[in-house]
């Protein structure tokens, strides 16, 4: 069992917890974002969070692994390692619909463990669980690694990440960062 403060030392240590000013996807302002993509070059961490991660979710029996390009995809596979099962992503199609391409596939009734890098929302999730469904699959749970809902978001299923780490975000009106004059940055833009 991984603590919670490994997990924090990890995502520290890769630079994922960034503190600013950010623009999120939803259109809120915050105070901090998660760059997951930046722990996950890192093989030795990405085994190490994923193998905590399916220990926890083996009870729930998965027979495959599956999670949203691109955030999804690593975690979705090293997670699938760490349970000897198959693991899938799916994507877009030209439409903007969640869906599996490539030949992938999956059987009726099989077991689907979700998995996503972050859970904010859980938009994405819930995509991919519609996604599951329309093959006849069964979505036995969702892991993450970091839940950022603030403990909002329900499956349905067993939901397990490895830490939560609240979110402050700001309609940007209400923003006390704006209020300040900081400049607001969409993620992944600065040098
Ligand atoms: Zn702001």
């Amino acid at each position: 069992m991984i603590s919670e403060k490994r997990v924090l030392e990890i995502l520290q240590e890769t630079g994922v917890l960034q503190k600013g000013h950010f623009l999120l996807s939803s259109g809120l302002h915050s105070d901090s974002y998660l760059q997951c993509a930046l722990v996950f070059q890192y093989p030795r961490y990405a085994e190490e969070l994923c193998r905590a991660l399916a220990a926890k979710l083996a009870q729930l029996r998965p027979d495959l692994c599956v999670g949203p390009a691109l955030g999804g995809v690593i975690i979705a596979y090293e997670t699938a390692r760490a349970l000897s099962v198959r693991g899938l992503f799916t994507e877009r199609d030209q439409e903007g619909k969640m869906t599996l391409r490539r030949g992938f596939n999956i059987k009726p009734q099989e077991r689907v463990l979700v998995l996503e890098d972050v859970v904010t929302t859980g938009g994405s999730v819930r995509e991919v669980i519609n996604v599951v469904q329309e093959w006849g699959g069964e979505v036995c749970g969702v892991g993450a690694l970091v839940d950022r809902s603030n403990g909002k978001v329900d499956f349905g299923v067993p939901f397990h990440a490895l830490i939560r780490l609240d979110v402050n975000s700001y309609e940007p009106q209400a923003c006390p960062l704006c209020q300040n004059g900081i400049p607001v940055v969409k993620p992944g833009s600065r040098k």
